[in-house]
This record gives C-alpha cells, structure tokens and sequence, in this order.
C-alpha cells in the first residue's frame, strides 16, 4: 500500500458533518481523507437542502411581499410576474458557488477529497470505486458521515414526477396547480410555501392534530393560522390511507375522524422524514450495529461497536440538522485527538425558514412536564412590537419558559420575521445557563424585533412593560 492511501483519518461522506469534521481533524494535524461520491462536496445540506430550500424562500418572499404588501407601503407595484426558469438559475447559481466554495476551503485545509463511493472492507479499510479507478485506503481511525434520505410510503412510491420527494420539489420546471404535501414538518411548510407564493394550491396533510409538535400548541397554532391567512391549507388529525395514479396525477384517498374523503393533485410531496442512508457502505459485511430505523449506534464518543469506526451527523440518532451534524463532526475530531469534545445535545436549535419564521431551542411545556420540571411561562405578540409595525412583520409570537423553582431559561419559542436570528440570543443565554431574569435585563436596542424576547422575558414574572 503506498504512502497515499494511507490515512490517520478517514471521513466518508462531505455533508456539513463529514467536510467540517475532516477540517478539524486536518487542523489538529493529522493526515485526512474524505470520500465523496457525488462530484459536488457539501452534501444533501448544500446540494439538495438547506441552501437550494433557502434560496427559493427568499426568491418567493420577496414575490410574494410585493404582491401582497406592496400597496401598504405607498409601493405601486403593477404586473408583478415571475419567471421560474431564472428564480431556478438563481437558486442553481448559489448552491454552485458555494459547492466551489466549500472544495477549495477543504482543500486549504490540507485534507485528501477522495472522489468516489466508499464502502468497509471486513478485512479493516475502505474500497472507494469511481468512475477512473477501484482503491483501498487505510487509517486508523474512520468516520462514517453519510447523512440520510427520504422516507418514502409503501403505497406511494417515488417517481419524481407526480409523487416526489424534496430533491423533486426544488427543482420543478413549472408550478404545480394542485399541489398535496403528505407531512406538515420542515419540509412540507417551506415547500409547500414556496409553490403556494408562486400560485399553486397546496394541501398539507398531517396526522397529528397540530403543526409543530416540537413546539407548544398555543405558538404553533399562532403560526398555523398565519400560514392559512397566506393560503396554505391544512389537514390535521388526517391520515392518506390509498393512493391512486390518474391521467393528469395523484389521487389520494383520506381518511379523518373515521370519514373518508378524496383529494387530487398533479403533484404530492412526501415529506414525512428522513431515514438514514448507508445504501452501500457495507455495515452489514463488518457488522456495525444499527437500531430499527436503520440509525448506527454510537456511544458517548461516537464509536460504533466496531473498534476505530466512528459514525457522525444524520446517520445516527438525534435531530437531522446541518449545525448539529458540524458540531457531531468537531467533536469526534477533537475526541479522536484525545481531547474532550462534546456537544450539548439539549441545546439544539431548530428553525423552519417560512415567514415568519419558526425558532425554538430547548423544551416544549409538555416536554419539560414529561421531565418533571414544573416551569412559569410569558409571551409577546409581535404586534406590540414598534419595529414589527414599523415593518410590517406584526405576525407573530415570542414565548419564554423558564424553571418554577430557579427562574433558569428552560425553552424559547419564536415565530417572528427573523426568528432564526432572534433565536441565536436565547441559545447564547440558555448556553451559560441564563435565567428569565437575565434576558429581562439585558438591553435590547430600540427598536428591534428582539426587544420581543426581552418582553417576553418580563412577562414569566407578569413584568412586561408593553403588552396588556
Ligand atoms: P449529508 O448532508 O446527507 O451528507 C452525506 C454525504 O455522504 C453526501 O454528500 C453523500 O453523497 C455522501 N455519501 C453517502 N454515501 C456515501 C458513500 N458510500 N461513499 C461516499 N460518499 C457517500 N438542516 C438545517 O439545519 N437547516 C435547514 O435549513 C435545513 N433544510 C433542509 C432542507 C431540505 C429540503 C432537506 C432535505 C434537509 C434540510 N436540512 C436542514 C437537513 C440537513 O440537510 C441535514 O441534517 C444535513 O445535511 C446532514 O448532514 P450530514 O453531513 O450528516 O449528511
Ligand atoms: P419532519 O420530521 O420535520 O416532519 C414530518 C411530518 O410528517 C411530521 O409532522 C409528522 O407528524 C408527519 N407525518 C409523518 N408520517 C405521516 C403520514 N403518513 N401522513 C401525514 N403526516 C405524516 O420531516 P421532514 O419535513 O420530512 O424533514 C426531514 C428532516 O429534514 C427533518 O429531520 C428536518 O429536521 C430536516 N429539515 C430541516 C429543515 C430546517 O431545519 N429548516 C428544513 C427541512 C428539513
């Protein structure tokens, strides 16, 4: 085996987990590879999600924005159209320019890019196959890192044309008339929003009885109603139970509250989760241990049951989250190199980028009843706030849930007009274990969107100076 096949440090997978976790292994000094199969790095987050989601979110807020709320700002904006082809290239435009971007940073970084699919040889090392050459490579230690992949229903299988996933759904080459969204999560609200501002009809269907079980009922009840005002229709406590092909699409049969009914559309969504993907990697030929969702197990340090694999990001347990697949990936680095790495599990925050958009961090009331803490809780609206009028961004709630007993900040929940970045406050004071007390002391300029946490904060204590 020569020099350049052997490795200290082998990632497999260049999602945000796995390129991230091979910078830190390469600035900690040892020698990296990371193998990716698809030619462009940053993985489902960069290719296929996060950044391509994004993108057509900003495109179709600022449509939509003028469409609607042009008028109330004096604008006079007349045949305001779209062109899906160029709002596409935009989006096509950003995620290439960051793919670039995220290569030549790796490569700075002094790590291997091994293009190629890998898969765990019994025997200890790693096949990658491309289209050039079949290789084994060595190293002490590997990472697996190759993130996850849609569930699909058994009675709904893909095509990519009337029953997609969201790699699908970002990439469509015309605007759906009737569009049907199976899941009312992440995905199903950013895109069935995005298609709804651009004219479709959509239809997102959800079993449970509310949006958002992450957050309390009474806040994403709030941002329901908000998403129904913009056109959005929902279907709770509904279940799709048969599916049929026709002509022109889909039709789906339903059944709630033991009625039945039909809905049809030219396309569905199926956003119902992701499952992790490990289809080829070989788990099975070296044994390592996964859980009935197909998750690989991993203890405290991110070891699989087989000695020197590791395994990072959406491929094991906890939530399927770009940050927190970089922070998995820091922190195995640093374990690896015999330093205490660690990642605050409790404190993850999750964002859904409609508008407004949905933060939380931390528990839900009924998650922190499940824990036995007994909390006191105050919220804001957002139409109390001057810069949210001064805006036009009065939809809205901030919720704060802090310790009965110790006033410690327990959860925050947002649904604001840059809720993603209001939350980042509540993270840093929840982070150094702030109470409600804290954040209704820190000075918060005037006027911002986040003197709403603030108020929200003074509120736990029945303090809040600008609301009823
Ligand atoms: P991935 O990003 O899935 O990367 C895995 C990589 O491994 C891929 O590049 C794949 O090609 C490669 N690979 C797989 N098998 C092999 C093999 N055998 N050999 C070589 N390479 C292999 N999260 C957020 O935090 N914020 C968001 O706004 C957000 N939006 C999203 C929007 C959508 C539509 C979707 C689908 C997801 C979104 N997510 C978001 C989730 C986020 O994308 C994932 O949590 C994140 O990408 C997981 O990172 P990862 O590194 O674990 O895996
Ligand atoms: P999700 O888990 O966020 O939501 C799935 C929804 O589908 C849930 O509300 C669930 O109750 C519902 N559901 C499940 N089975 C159903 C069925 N048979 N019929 C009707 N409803 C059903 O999953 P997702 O939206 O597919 O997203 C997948 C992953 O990607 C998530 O882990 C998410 O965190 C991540 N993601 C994150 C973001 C973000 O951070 N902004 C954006 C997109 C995706």
């Amino acid at each position: 085996m020569s020099e350049d096949e052997k490795f200290d440090v082998i990632v497999i997978g260049a999602g945000p987990g796995g390129y991230v976790c091979a910078i830190r292994c390469s600035q900690l000094g040892l020698k990296t590879g990371l193998i990716e199969k698809n030619p462009r790095l940053g993985g489902t987050c960069l290719n296929v999600g996060c950044i391509p989601s994004k993108a057509l979110l900003h495109s179709t807020e600022i449509y939509h924005e003028l469409l609607h709320s042009a008028d109330s700002h004096g604008i006079v904006a007349k045949g305001i159209t779209h062109d899906l082809g160029k709002l596409m290239m935009k989006k096509d435009a950003v995620v290439d320019q960051l793919g670039k971007g995220v290569q030549a940073l790796v490569k700075k970084k002094g790590v291997t890019i091994i293009p190629g699919s890998a898969k765990l040889l019994p025997e200890g090392g790693v096949k990658v196959t491309s289209a050039k050459s079949t290789k084994v490579y060595n190293a002490k230690d590997i990472i697996l890192a190759t993130g996850s992949k849609p569930v699909e229903l058994p009675f709904l299988p893909f095509d990519g044309q009337k029953v997609v996933h969201s790699d699908h759904a970002i990439a469509f080459d015309k605007v759906p008339k009737k569009m049907v969204v199976i899941g009312g999560g992440a995905i199903g609200l950013e895109l069935g929003c995005v298609w709804s501002r651009l004219g479709a009809e959509v239809n997102i269907v959800e079993f449970l009885p509310e949006i958002c079980p992450h957050l309390d009922p009474d806040v994403a009840k709030v941002a329901r109603r908000i998403l129904e005002k913009q056109g959005l229709n929902f279907l709770l406590s509904t279940k799709v139970t048969e599916a049929e092909n026709t002509k022109s699409g889909t039709r789906l049969l339903l059944e709630a509250a033991g009625e039945s009914s039909e809905l049809s559309a030219d396309r569905v969504l199926v956003a119902v989760g992701r499952a992790p993907c490990a289809d080829g990697l070989g788990l099975e030929d070296v044994g390592v241990q996964t859980d009935e969702k197909g998750r690989v197990l991993v203890d405290s340090l991110f070891l699989t049951n087989i000695p020197g694999v590791r395994a990072i990001g959406d491929l094991i347990p906890g939530p399927m989250l770009a940050h927190k697949a970089e922070e998995d990936g820091v922190a195995c680095a640093e374990i690896i190199t015999g330093q205490s790495g660690h990642v605050n599990y409790d404190l993850v925050p999750g964002v859904i980028y409609v508008d407004p958009e949905i933060a939380n961090i931390g528990l839900s009331e009924a998650q922190a009843k499940e824990k036995g803490i007994s909390v006191r809780t105050g919220s804001f609206p957002l139409a109390a706030n001057g810069r949210a009028l001064a805006t036009g961004s009065t939809d809205g709630i901030v919720k704060v849930l802090a310790d009965s007993e110790t006033d410690r900040l327990v959860g925050v929940q947002i649904v604001a007009r840059s809720g993603s970045e209001l939350i980042a406050s509540a993270v840093a004071h929840m982070e150094y274990g702030g109470s409600a007390e804290d954040l209704a002391r820190t000075i918060h300029a005037h006027p911002t969107l986040s003197e709403s946490l603030k108020e929200a904060a003074l509120s736990v204590d029945g303090r809040g100076l600008h609301s009823l």
